[in-house]
This record gives structure tokens, C-alpha cells and sequence, in this order.
């Protein structure tokens, strides 16, 4: 009908009909009914009722039935549909629809409530015309809405006219959006009215439109004020070579300015997945296809030759070692240059003499094939075997005196006041001892002395001694001095698993009015800064009543604490050295609480739109007190949590161009477990370094070196003057004869590398679990190394993240976005990680895989993004020529294999799409460039797991219910812990091994001693299928 024309038509018989003398309601009152119905469907019918000069009949048909409620309302219909053509409303707004509107509502009344209702909808849809908008401010209406608001607010007792109190408040939406509608707004003591109206009615679900209007219109006239900071800029700078040219500022999208208010509305369990954009497809079919020619001169891939000494070593002294047991295994090669990226101060990773080498761990944990056999993972297990310990609930029971197993530990109380004293001392001194300039050394080298014999609490791969000596040959930007407990000390798993938290119904509106309340009613705020990097002055007096922040300590990064309130900080974290963005990454000391009271943290710089923490993740806290009880762990903590924009915007100077950028709060509330306790918060389980360097000694000492050969060498320096490492493992050649001698240096290379983005210390989770099963001697490890030579690079940005940095380097570049022509002096580890890869297939001897692990910050699980040529041109609907063109689909076996291996991974979030944005990452260039076809970068969750083995089974759910006064988001899984993660990259090496049984090339030998680890995947598919 509105396509043959029948808007028109309808229109014009509206005027004709209208303009008779009388005019015949009969004919009018259901053709203003059809023309409600029609306009709804026609997007032109507002600019047709305008041309029609339908408008003008309309309003002069309203105003002479002011008294006529059922002729008004009518006409308010069609008044509706028109205004809802913004051009239209503009013009109806001149012709003095808006004070029609006045007239109609009034003060609260029961009568012709239908009328006021669709009166002030009419109103609402004329005020989105900004020059409506306009008049309105200058006519005095915000009061006027104000007042009429209050008034069907306070005599609406019963609840019975909600629309009508939501249509007030909407034409006030609309009017805020305008600058001088805020002014009239906060001048009328808008935010005190409305702040009034949502805090008395929180709880009451029935005027929930109300309050969704009141919460948005106090976020939109909430003043804009920078962010409390005096340069956007690093706190920390750092001379590098090179000009840098700092990123540019990140393109705002239509996400940033989405309403985000709205909290729980329409979130459902995928509603935060990241949609792919498709006009960023690389369609050019030459660029995916065609291969670049080598980035530097041929004669310098010579140099990785060193680093490749499996394929040269003669093992000449293998016989003389199976006679001498006392050997240390060493594999004599020559010393290779270590590629220098600027200075060069160190020059091998030498064994330090303080390390007390752990010996080799006894491995009595079920073997891997056992797990995937059992179609359950460890974790699952011990979480069966345990009830599982919801940490907030055990936090406020405040259990002291039992370790995690239950068990009364005796008189932890008396020790653990005394070992609080040595506590103060370590931190009175800042562990100065530990690094070479200090002044007392002694004394607190001998309290940490006493503290690690009192409490020798063993935790697996890690050694406080040796992580000291490490530490003091870490180079960072600003000379950290001091080495945060949780990493000198160590991280054990918690003995089970933790479910995403419930997000309680409306918890953001709380924490929203929470924050308008500093404005209206700022009786209780402190506002004092109690920390910062850019204060020289020491802030904090240990006397006052507030928390204690620090942050100068390996990837730590706190920039500033202010406290609020007197149990609520706002915190701002230090953006990437050199730069000024990315905060996301946090790390930080806090000390001086009190037991069992709820601390509120915002950090208030955020950069993401969104993030996990709105979807049931949690931070991580780390309580030394609880360490020295015998639970050295990080565990996920913190309820009340919540992500949303805030009121600070950026200003384009500060920024360089991107003029009102937004931030986001990251708010928790946090209950300690002990007074006076000295406690970590971080986003994710830190893993410094320090640590990586520690872990990789301990693990070269832990090998058999008859059996396993690991060597550990250096890639490069990096810019701020630190090793990057780099790892070979492979199987001893069974003896130096010359088949032997032959299958050891043909064994096909796998490639791993990893934390290129310092943030993603997951990655390094997941990298420590596949480095400690590689070596393991597990029967499925064993088959690995007997058939590839494993090298991985565990940090490729160790700069990054020693300083506390979320992103970049220490020029503050996206080190994953320099791989098309990295140089030598700017981007070492990437330059020389890409020459080691070009050095591999110089020889012939690409890598079957290459993977580069990372951290997702916005979806769930584990998956790979790899690279395909026809899906991304069947993604972009760029079918031209394709039919001809060849393509191996290998590259999907890999993930579909630990699709059904590993619990937390999940073939349906991997993508192989070849994105023009991503053209510069280790996975595109060495798919093209290497033509390494199974080429992945590994992503995994910051958050945990929503399918699998990990989705929180019905058992789980009933054990951790907490009383459910609140309907919850509806979020089962797991949260991921190191364990998980540790397992994920067991998992992956699993993976390897089956993708080479299923490969063309698989040796019959390898066949018949696997066919044990085949049967077992079939098994794990069967389980797979059933679940
Ligand atoms: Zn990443």
C-alpha cells in the first residue's frame, strides 16, 4: 500500500476531510487510526505529511479538541508518526506543537491518563529535533519537566502510571544532549531531583523505566572534567632509538558511543562478543597469495646458524657421559654472538651461583593421555574431589588456622604476628638488600632468610633464592629496587577451580549513583592523593587510617591512588612507557586495611569500551599474610564489580587529535582476609620476567640431560638492556652413531613464542605449561621429543613487561604489529625471532607450526585465529577467481583436534580470516612470508570458560549458590586459573603429536608406538559428542 502510493493518498484525504466545515469525525477519527499504523512503516511519511501540509490541519484539529479527550488523542497518534521524522518535528515544533503538548499534561491526575501518556511521547519524539531542543531550554520547559516529573513521581504511589513519569524523562533526555540543556538541567537541580528518584526506588522493579531514564540523563549532565593526572604521558619515559611516532590515537567506533547505560537489558551470555568487520578483509588476491621476497641481506641469516646448534652437534662426548653420571650434561657448541640491540652489558645467561637447584621434580602426576583418556581435566578432578571455595565467602569467614586442605595449622596465629613484624622490616627497606647498591645488605637479607626457612613452603618450578639473583640482573626503566612478594615468593594453584561471579542486578546503577553522590552530596569525600609517580614527596603517612599503595616493583604500574571516600579509592594506572595509552594491565601493592570491610577500587582510566569484568570475571588478589599460613596463591577476588564510562573525557591537546576520548571505570569492592595484611591486586596472574628467567634455570636443572637436550640461549638484547631468551628442546640422539646422529637433526621444527603483548600474562601461563610438559616425562612429552625440535621464545616483549606495560615496547609500539619489516636496532626480538624463521627456511627446515600465544580481553575460552585465503574471500564475498585457486585446508586440523583434547579450547570462536589491519602480525607474515600454513596466533580468555568441560556443571553450580535475592546474568563457567592455563599449553603439545599421526608423512614407527594416544582421541571425541 505505501509503495502504490497509499501514505498520499490517506494524507490527502486527512486535509480534504479536515477542512470541510464541520469537519466529520466519523471519517477522521479511523483515518487517523489507519494513518498511525501506516506512518509506522513509511520512513518518508513524516516529509510526506509535511508536504501534503497534513501538519498544519493536525494541530489546528488538536487545539480545537483540547476538550475532547477522544478526538485529542487521535490526533496526538498522528502527531506521533510525524514527529518521528526529525526534519518534520522541526517544523511542526515552529508551528507551536510544543506548547500544544504543555497544554495537554498537567499535574498529576487520574483522568485522561491515555491522553497525557501519548502527549508526552509526542514531546519526547519533537525534542529530538536539536532546534526543539533549543526552544524548549529557552522556554523555560526543563524546570516545567522537572516539576511534572516530581509531581507524578511523588503522587504515583501505586506505581500505575510509569509511562507517563518515562515519557517526562525522556523529553528531558533529549534535551540534555544539548550543552545548554545541561546547563538548565544542573541549574534546576536536575541531578539533585533525579538522583532523589533513582536511589529511593532502586529495588522496585515495576518503575524500572523510570529509573534506566533518571541513570542515563545523570550520566549525560555528570560535568566532564579531564582525568586527575598532569600529563597524559607515561610517568615514565625511557631514550630509545629512533624517532617514535607514537600510535595513533585509536579510532573511535560507533561501540564508544553506544549507549552503554542500560546495564542489563539485552546482555546475554554472547551479546560481548567482538563482531568482525568485514571491509577489513584483505581481498587483494595477489597479497594474500604472493610471497614477499627476504627483508634483509641473504648472508646475514647466517648468523642463526649459532642458534640452531642441534643441527651441527656431534655429540662426541655422549659416549663418555653415559659413563659419567656426575656430568652436567652440558652439550659443548660454540658461543655465538648474541645479536646486541643497543648496549650491551651481559652477554650469556650464566648460572647463578646462589640457585639451589630444585633437582628433578617427581612426576607423579597422571600422565596427559591419562586426562584426555578420562575426558576430564586435573582441575576437574581435584574439583570434584573438593567443594568448591567460593574465596569471597572464605575471605569473610576470615578462616585463619587452617591450610587449604582444612587441616588446623598450630599456632599460625603467634607466628604470624611476629612474622608481620619481619613483613615491616623487608618493607621498610625495600628489599634493598637484594640488589647490588644496597646499603643493608645484611639485615634484610637475613630477615627474608628467616622467613623462607620459617615457612619453607615448596611451591613446583619456582625458588625465591634464585629468583632474587635473577632479579638483580633484570634491567628496567627506572631501576626498580623492589621485588613484589607474590613473585619472589611464589604462586601455587588454589586447590579448586572458581566460578565466574554472579553479576548482582543492578549493581552498576548502585555504583553510578555512588559516584553522582560526590557531586550532590560531597559531605563524606576525602579526595586526597595518597599515591603517586609523579610526586617526588613521599605521600603516606603510615599513621593515618588509609590504605598504603605501591607499585615500583617488576610489572607493576599504579600511577596514582586518591582516596574518595573513607573505604573507597580511585585508582589511575600508567600508561605504556613512552606513550600515552593502553592502560588496561594493573599491578599494585596495597597495605594498612582493616579485616572485613569492604574497600571500593575504581580505576578510573580504563581505555576498552567493554570488558570481561562485566561478564563474570574477577581480578586477582595475592594476601602475603595468607602466604606465610601456608596458601601462597593468587586468587580471583572482588564482587560489586562492574565496567562502564565515566565522566572523564580526554581533551584533544592532551591527546594529540582524538578530542574527547572516553574512559571507563573498572569498579570492585574488595574484603580483605586480614588486618594489616600486605596484599597484591592485579588484572590477571602476573607473571614477571624475573620469573620466566627463574623458571627456565630451574627447568634446565630438572631435565634428565641424558634424555632430554634443553638449551637455553639468547635471541637478542632487547631495547632496555635485557636477554631475551630463547629455548630449544628436543630428545638426546639414542647415541652419536650416524642413523641416530640423522633422525635427531631431520626431526621437523615447531616454532612457539609468546607474551609479545605484556599485558597477556596469560600467555605466559599457557607457555609455562607447555615448556614444563615438553620436558616432563610423560610418555606423550617423550614422543614429542624423540620427533621435533621444539624452539620457542617465551617473552618477546620483556621490556614491556618489566615495566609495567600493557601493549607495547619500550618505543611504544605494538611489537605484534612491526613483523613486515622489523630492524635490528628498533624492534630486536622481532627482527631476529623473523631472521631465525627465515634462517629455518633458508634450509629447508620451516617449522610445521607456528604459533605466537596471547590473551583475549573480550571472549571467552581458548581458540586460534590462523590463515586462509578462500575463507577470507568467501567471508568478503569476493568470489572472483577463486575457483581456480589451490589451498590446502591442513591449517584446520590443528584446532579441531584440541577442539577435542583440550576442555578449554573451542573450534567455534577461531577464525582464519586474513584481515588487512592484521598484515603486520607474526601470524600473517609468517603464513606468507615463511609459507608456514599453519600459522596460529593462540588467544586465551582473561576470563575462563563458557563451554566444554569448564561450563560450571549443574554440582558446581548448587555448591557455590549463594542466596539468590537477585536474579542472576545467567553465567556459568570457570574462571581460569594458572592451572587451566598450564594445562591449555600441555594441551597444545598433545596437539602437535596427533596432527603429525593424522599427517601423509608419519613415519610407521611413530604410528604403532602412538596408537595408544590415536584410540585416546577417539575416546575424547566420543566424549565430546555425548556432552
Ligand atoms: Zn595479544
Amino acid at each position: 500500500m505505501i509503495s502504490k502510493g497509499g501514505s498520499e493518498a490517506l494524507l490527502q484525504t486527512l486535509v480534504d476531510t479536515a477542512r470541510t466545515v464541520p469537519p466529520d469525525y466519523d471519517i477522521l477519527l479511523p483515518l487517523f487510526r489507519l494513518l498511525a499504523k501506516v506512518g509506522l512503516r513509511d520512513k518518508k511519511f513524516g516529509q510526506k505529511a509535511l508536504e501534503l501540509e497534513a501538519l498544519d490541519v493536525t494541530l489546528i484539529l488538536a487545539r480545537k479538541n483540547l476538550c475532547d479527550s477522544q478526538n485529542l488523542l487521535h490526533c496526538l497518534w498522528a502527531l506521533r508518526v510525524f514527529a518521528s521524522s526529525v526534519t518534520t518535528g522541526a517544523m511542526l515544533g515552529i508551528n507551536g506543537a510544543m506548547e500544544l503538548i504543555l497544554d495537554i499534561v498537567t499535574p498529576y491526575t487520574q483522568k485522561r491518563t491515555r491522553t497525557i501518556r501519548v502527549a508526552t511521547e509526542v514531546l519526547a519524539a519533537l525534542l529530538k529535533s536539536k532546534s526543539n531542543s533549543r526552544r524548549a531550554v529557552n522556554r523555560g520547559y526543563v524546570t516545567s519537566l522537572l516539576r511534572l516529573h516530581q509531581d507524578w513521581h511523588s503522587h504515583d504511589t501505586a506505581n500505575t502510571y510509569v509511562l507517563i513519569r518515562r515519557g517526562f524523562l525522556l523529553c528531558l533526555r533529549h534535551i540534555v544532549t544539548l550543552r545548554s540543556g545541561r546547563e538548565a538541567f544542573l541549574a534546576a537541580q536536575g541531578m539533585e531531583i533525579l538522583f532523589s528518584t533513582a536511589q529511593n526506588c532502586l529495588d522496585d522493579k515495576s518503575v524500572e523505566p523510570v529509573i534506566s531514564e533518571a541513570i542515563q540523563i545523570l550520566r549525560q549532565c555528570y560535568p566532564k572534567s579531564p582525568l586527575p593526572l598532569v600529563t597524559a604521558s607515561s610517568a615514565y619515559t625511557f631514550p630509545v632509538p629512533g624517532s617514535i611516532t607514537p600510535e595513533p590515537p585509536r579510532d573511535l567506533t560507533e561501540e564508544d558511543f553506544e549507549d552503554d547505560g542500560d546495564e542489563e537489558g539485552d546482555r546475554g551470555s554472547n551479546s560481548e562478543d567482538v563482531k568482525e568487520e568485514d571491509d577489513d578483509l584483505e581481498t587483494d588476491v595477489d597479497k594474500l597469495s604472493s610471497k614477499p621476497g627476504l627483508d634483509r641481506p641473504e648472508e646475514e641469516l647466517m648468523q642463526y646458524e649459532a642458534m640452531c646448534c642441534e643441527l651441527s652437534c656431534s655429540f662426541e662426548e655422549l659416549e663418555s657421559q653415559f659413563e659419567d653420571n656426575g656430568n652436567s650434561g652440558e652439550i659443548q657448541c660454540a658461543n655465538h654472538h648474541i645479536p646486541a640491540a643497543a648496549s650491551s652489558k651481559q652477554h650469556c645467561l650464566s648460572k647463578d651461583q646462589s640457585s639451589r637447584g630444585q633437582g628433578r621434580e617427581e612426576t607423579a602426576q597422571t600422565s596427559l593421555l591419562h586426562m584426555v583418556k578420562m575426558g576430564r581435566s586435573a582441575v576437574h578432578l581435584a574439583s570434584r574431589k573438593r567443594p568448591v571455595v567460593n574465596p569471597y565467602q572464605n575471605v569473610q569467614s576470615n578462616d585463619l588456622g587452617r591450610d587449604s586442605s582444612g587441616n588446623e595449622i598450630p599456632n599460625t596465629q603467634a607466628s604470624l604476628k611476629e612474622d608481620a613484624r619481619d613483613l615491616d622490616a623487608i618493607f621498610c627497606s625495600r628489599m634493598t638488600a637484594f640488589f647490588s647498591n644496597s646499603t643493608r645488605p645484611r639485615e634484610t637479607a637475613a630477615v627474608i632468610d628467616k622467613l623462607l626457612q620459617t615457612h619453607p613452603k615448596r611451591i613446583p618450578f619456582h625458588d625465591p633464592y634464585l629468583y632474587m639473583a635473577k632479579a638483580r640482573r633484570t634491567t628496567s626503566v627506572v631501576d626498580f629496587k623492589t621485588m613484589a612478594i607474590p613473585d619472589l615468593w611464589g604462586h601455587c594453584p588454589p586447590p579448586s577451580s572458581q566460578c565466574m561471579l554472579e553479576r548482582k542486578r543492578g549493581v552498576q546503577r548502585i555504583k553510578i549513583l555512588e559516584d553522582v553522590r560526590r557531586l550532590i552530596q560531597p559531605i563524606d569525600v576525602v579526595n586526597k592523593v595518597v599515591f603517586s609517580l609523579d610526586e617526588p614527596r613521599p605521600l603516606q603517612d603510615t599513621a593515618s587510617n588509609c590504605l598504603r599503595f605501591f607499585s615500583q616493583f617488576e610489572s607493576g604500574n599504579l600511577r596514582k591512588a586518591i582516596q574518595v571516600r573513607e573505604f573507597e579509592y580511585d585508582l589511575l594506572v600508567n600508561t605504556d612507557v613512552n606513550g600515552t595509552q593502553h592502560q588496561q594491565w594493573f599491578y599494585f601493592e596495597v597495605s594498612g586495611m582493616r579485616a572485613a570491610i569492604p574497600y571500593r577500587f575504581n580505576i578510573i582510566n580504563c581505555e576498552k569500551p567493554n570488558s570481561q569484568f562485566n561478564y563474570g570475571m574477577q581480578p586477582t588478589l595475592y594476601s602475603v599474610k595468607e602466604a606465610l599460613l601456608g596458601r601462597p596463591t593468587w586468587i580471583r577476588t572482588g564482587h560489586e564489580i562492574c565496567y562502564y564510562r565515566n565522566h572523564y573525557r580526554q581533551s584533544a591537546a592532551v591527546t594529540g587529535g582524538a578530542s574527547g576520548k572516553c574512559y571507563y571505570n573498572l569498579t570492585f569492592a574488595v574484603t580483605f582476609p586480614h588486618s594489616e595484611d600486605v596484599c597484591y591486586l592485579a588484572y590477571h596472574y602476573p607473571y614477571t620476567y624475573t620469573a620466566l628467567m627463574t623458571h627456565l634455570d630451574i627447568l634446565e636443572k630438572s631435565v634428565d640431560p641424558k634424555q632430554v637436550y634443553f638449551r637455553q640461549e639468547v635471541l637478542c638484547q632487547t631495547l632496555g638492556g635485557n636477554l631475551c631468551p630463547l629455548v630449544t628442546i628436543t630428545a638426546m640422539p639414542e647415541s652419536n652413531s650416524t642413523d641416530h646422529l640423522e633422525q635427531f637433526r631431520h626431526r621437523p621444527y615447531q616454532v612457539i613464542t609468546a607474551r609479545v603483548h605484556p599485558g597477556e600474562s596469560n600467555a605466559s601461563w599457557v607457555m609455562k605449561g607447555a615448556l614444563e610438559f615438553l620436558v616432563s616425562s610423560d610418555p606423550v612429552a617423550r614422543l614429542l621429543r624423540e620427533n621435533f625440535i621444539f624452539k620457542i621464545i617465551p617473552m618477546l616483549n620483556p621490556d614491556g613487561v618489566i615495566n609495567g606495560n600493557h601493549r607495547c615496547s619500550l618505543r611504544g609500539e605494538d611489537l605484534n604489529r612491526q613483523w613486515l619489516s622489523p630492524q635490528a636496532h628498533l624492534q630486536p626480538t622481532i627482527y631476529h625471532a623473523k631472521g631465525l624463521l627465515y634462517y629455518l627456511g633458508s634450509i629447508g627446515r620451516s617449522p610445521m607450526v607456528f604459533c605466537d600465544f596471547h590473551g583475549h580481553s573480550q571472549k571467552k575460552n581458548v581458540f586460534l585465529y590462523g590463515c586462509s585465503i578462500k575463507e577470507t574471500l568467501w567471508q568478503a564475498e569476493c568470489t572472483v577467481g577463486t575457483s581456480t585457486l589451490l589451498e590446502d585446508v591442513s591449517y584446520r586440523t590443528l584446532p579441531k583436534i584440541l577442539d577435542k583434547l583440550a576442555p578449554a579450547f573451542t573450534m567455534s570462536s577461531c577464525s582464519f580470516l586474513v584481515e588487512k589491519s592484521r598484515a603486520s602480525t607474526a601470524r600473517v607474515v609468517v603464513w606468507r612470508e615463511m609459507g608456514v600454513s599453519r600459522s596460529y596466533t593462540m588467544e586465551s580468555s582473561y576470563c575462563g570458560c563458557n563451554q566444554g568441560p569448564y561450563q560450571c556443571t549443574k554440582l558446581l553450580r548448587e555448591r557455590t549458590k549463594q542466596k539468590k535475592s537477585h536474579p542472576s546474568t545467567g553465567l556459568q563457567g570457570l574462571q581460569f586459573g594458572t592451572r587451566e592455563l598450564e594445562e591449555m599449553g600441555a594441551m597444545f603439545c598433545l596437539g602437535l603429536l596427533i596432527l603429525e599421526l593424522k599427517s601423509s608423512s608419519c613415519s610407521h614407527q611413530l604410528l604403532t608406538r602412538a596408537a595408544t594416544l590415536l584410540n585416546a582421541e577417539e575416546e575424547a571425541l566420543d566424549h565430546h559428542l555425548q556432552r
